[in-house]
């Protein structure tokens, strides 16, 4: 069997940590090589698309780009920036035969650039190195080199692997040097190291069609859309081929495949080998599939994701405010919604559970679930979520837990509130760097359930200087027990309009979490009590109007404004008979048994 090359197509991912300057990049890449005609309406930051990925300023879905440049596609495929979506990275990689590793020139590697690098390393890509920003006056660009090749060393990268280009750029200027101290050049010296260094895709002439399917999306035009890299064999508009697996087979028809132009898809006819597509026209799809021709069964090897850590109850709305705020609340809607996001996210899975109205969704990690519940509000739901727990496996008998490295960076005077913080999530410390900058880098390894709630505390530690990441990796027998918030709550015990002079009234017994003004009904948690037990409380009460001696605007003085809890601390705040109950316009904590009789039964 000989193999041939498709010399007019490169396939590359780009693999960074989130802001090190990957959507600035590509936009820069793109500009340059001409692909925005100067009349082209274009947002800044091209790459990242959805609302949300621009709001938290991460990106979540894999997008590609293509750029023509002497007369050579390259494809490039984007990388999620969070270390939450390590499924999709592996899916990805599966597409492409080089990745450009783009790395900050003053903070280093860091460990999504280190868990992707591995990944790549695993599977033979060859690297062309970016050190980007060069122009902060905290740039460190040679050290971080020696940070770079040292993590190949760690990770064993192959000898051959360790001979890649480097580049210096300021991807905000759009320029590179190929020394630190060099001349600034345009971006073209990349896009050649890029041509001349990721291997063309080679094929077997021999082999027919062979389309692996790594990522789903959903187009309003013509439906679903798979999309994968053509391996072998070509495949058309209007044809005939049989979905596969490694056991079964199925039917179907090609309606439409898209290729890419600069960051828009385009209707093609057809593609041959290495070609990047998205294809239309099969309602039923899986990520790994195989397309063959009809009738023929070549399926490639199925595609391996991680395994999800944490999960969580998604239920239908129940309080009293159900269906005021947003337009689907039914439990066959939000059923509908979920399974549709495990079509296109292997890494999240969705099961009943006893309840008919309640489902078990698990995932990669609380962010990754957090996100999943800020796209559906936004889409008009509504739901009750519980409290986030850690998925265990049984291993050679014994019960077992996720762990995570965690990665801090921040001003050295925390070292020591962080580790004591840390000890009773049974966290334990593995490595710690000193910058001369006064700021500390340190490692700790931490059962993925110790980090639940541990970002909130981290931040106000830190006092919003620290910056924590981190990283699955593998699993270990239980742990023991890890302590959880030692405070109660404080619970409405009636509905109406929260008062201040109720508020005012409660202030002393711990932290409110509304304002005056707030409906709220009987079993809403209304603020954090200063003990441990829960208290019901009254905050619709009205002053008596007899002996009237302060004003309004004096009463709101001593008002503190409440605590506002955003998803991710509101998930972190509540306890196992707790929930949020999420709208669209709405956050509210609750207790699970909203009836105070009810809860005093349970106990
Ligand atoms: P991503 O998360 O990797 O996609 O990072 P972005 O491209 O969004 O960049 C993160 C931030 O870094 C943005 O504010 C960019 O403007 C900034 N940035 C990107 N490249 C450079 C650079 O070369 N120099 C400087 N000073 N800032 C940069």
């Amino acid at each position: 069997m000989s193999l041939q090359v498709r010399n007019d197509i490169r396939n590359l991912a780009i693999i960074a940590h989130v802001d090190h300057g990957k959507t600035t990049l590509v936009d820069a890449l793109l500009w340059q090589s001409g692909i925005f005609r100067d009349n082209q309406q274009v947002a800044d930051r091209v790459m990242d698309s959805i609302d949300l990925e621009r709001e938290k300023g991460i990106t979540i879905m894999s997008k590609n780009t293509a750029i023509l440049y002497r007369d050579t596609r390259i494809n490039i495929v984007d990388t999620p920036g969070h270390a939450d979506f390590g499924g999709e990275v592996e899916r990805v990689l599966k597409m492409v035969d080089g990745v450009l590793l783009l790395v900050d020139s003053s903070e280093g590697p860091m460990p999504q650039t280190r868990f992707v690098l591995r990944k790549a390393l695993e599977a033979g890509l060859p690297a062309i190195v970016v050190i980007n920003k060069i122009d902060r006056t905290d740039a460190r660009a040679g050290e971080v080199l020696d940070e770079v090749y040292d993590l190949m060393i760690e990770l064993e990268a192959p000898e051959e692997l360790l001979e890649f280009p480097v580049f210096y750029a300021n991807a905000k200027a759009g320029t590179c040097r190929h020394e630190a101290d060099g001349e600034d050049l345009p971006l073209m010296p990349l896009l050649d190291a890029i041509i001349e260094n990721v291997p063309a895709p080679t094929f077997d002439p021999d082999q027919s069609l062979q389309l692996q399917v790594t990522t789903l999306d959903y187009d309003e035009y013509v439906g679903r859309l798979a999309i994968g890299r053509v391996h072998n064999g070509r495949i058309q508009v209007g044809q005939e081929i049989s979905r596969v697996n490694q056991d079964e087979s199925w039917p179907a028809k090609v309606t439409g495949i898209l290729g890419y132009d600069g960051l828009r898809r385009v209707a093609v006819e057809e593609a041959g080998p290495g070609d990047i597509v998205a294809v239309s026209g099969l309602e039923e799809v899986n990520i790994g599939d195989t397309f063959c021709e009809r009738d023929q069964h070549y399926p490639l090897p199925p595609i391996k994701v991680d395994e999800p850590t944490i999960t969580m109850s998604f239920g239908i709305n129940t309080s009293p405010f159900s269906g005021l705020e947003g337009k689907h609340v039914t439990s066959r809607k939000l059923k509908e919604r979920l399974d549709k996001e495990c079509l296109g996210n292997v890494s999240i899975r969705v099961e009943d559970t006893e309840s008919p109205e309640v489902f078990q969704v698990s995932g990669r990690g609380e962010l990754q679930l957090a996100i999943l519940i800020e796209m559906m509000r936004r889409e008009g739901y509504e739901m009750t979520v519980g409290k986030p727990d850690v998925v265990t496996r049984e291993i050679d008998g014994t019960k077992h837990e996720p762990m995570e490295i965690l990665v801090v960076d921040c001003p050295d005077e925390f070292i020591g509130v962080i580790t004591q913080k840390l000890a009773p999530r049974k966290g334990r410390m593995i490595n710690m760097t000193n910058y001369a900058s006064g700021r500390v880098r340190i490692e700790f390894r931490v059962p993925s359930r110790g980090l639940i709630g541990f970002r909130t505390e981290f931040l106000t530690d830190t006092r919003g200087t620290g910056i924590m990441h981190q990283l699955f990796d593998g699993w270990e027998p239980w742990h023991g027990d890890i302590p959880h918030r030692s405070t109660g709550s404080l619970v409405a015990d009636r509905s109406g309009k929260a008062t201040s002079y109720a508020i005012e009234n409660l202030q002393p017994r711990g932290i409110m979490l509304v304002a005056p003004t707030t409906e709220v009904y009987e079993g809403m948690i209304v603020g954090e009590h200063a003990r441990s037990n829960d208290l019901d409380v009254n905050i619709t009460k009205e002053k008596k109007l007899t002996n009237m001696r302060s004003s309004t605007s004096e009463e709101l003085e001593r008002l503190i404004p409440p605590r506002r809890l955003s998803l991710e601390q509101a998930l972190e705040f509540i306890k196992a008979d707790e929930a949020v109950e999420v709208t669209p316009a709405s956050f509210r904590l609750r207790k699970k048994a909203l009836k105070a009789v009810d809860r005093k039964r349970q106990k």
